[in-house]
């Protein structure tokens, strides 16, 4: 099994090739089959596993195939610090690199008006820290009625952090057919529970 066992298209297989990825870590081939057919996913897993591509590839190939257009935002990707954003933004940017699957960073610390000017540019992806984005949508400065796969990236981090409401709401305000992922790197009871809440027959994966 390699990623070309995905069907993903030229354009991603190309960049991939780039960026020296040949085989697949374990989160990506528990993980990536399932999100490809669309599940929800409850995943166990740690920075450095390769969980950014097993979430963002299949995204991305879905968007490819639905021909966005940069002009409605399509997924959501919540992560808790200003750093993982940045992370997750710029490789997914390295992903569409042959692509114009556009992606947009925001996250506290930049003015706002900078962000929508950024998003209005074209953005199918936005990787949000859940505060800022929740600040926006107070604004009214942006509509998630399309975004159709969420993805909240270190679960557990966002919780304790104090986030639990804000993700409600923003889940609130995106499409009502979506497909939500759920990767955390520990379980406590408030991570299962808010699982339980918040995801529809998800698949587990387990690394
Ligand atoms: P992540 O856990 O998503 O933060 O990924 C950790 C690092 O592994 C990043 O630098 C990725 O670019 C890299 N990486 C992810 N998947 C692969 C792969 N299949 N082959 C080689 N490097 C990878």
């Amino acid at each position: 099994m390699n990623f070309k066992s995905f069907s993903f298209a030229d354009s991603i297989l190309s960049a991939l090739d780039k960026m020296g990825y040949e085989t697949l870590t374990p989160v990506q081939k528990m993980a990536i089959p399932h999100v490809r057919r669309g599940h929800d996913v409850l995943a166990s897993a740690q920075t450095g596993t390769g969980k950014t591509a097993a979430f963002a590839l299949p995204i991305i190939q879905k968007l490819l195939d639905n021909n966005a257009d940069g002009k409605t935002i399509r997924a959501v990707i919540l992560a808790p610090t200003r750093e993982l954003v940045d992370q997750i933004d710029h490789n997914i940017k390295q992903y569409c690199a042959f692509n114009n699957v556009k992606s947009v960073a925001i996250f506290g610390g930049v003015e706002h008006d900078k962000q929508i000017n950024r998003i209005q540019k074209g953005c199918d992806i936005l990787v949000a820290t859940p505060g800022r984005l929740i600040e926006h949508l107070r604004k009214g400065n942006l509509a998630l009625n399309n975004a159709c796969h969420v993805v909240l990236d270190e679960a557990d981090r966002m919780l304790d952090m104090g986030f639990r409401s804000d993700i409600e709401t923003i889940l609130e305000q995106c499409a009502k057919q979506k497909q939500t992922l759920l990767f955390s790197a520990t379980y406590p009871s408030a991570v299962k529970q808010f699982a339980t809440k918040t995801l529809v027959h998800p698949k587990i994966v387990q690394v």
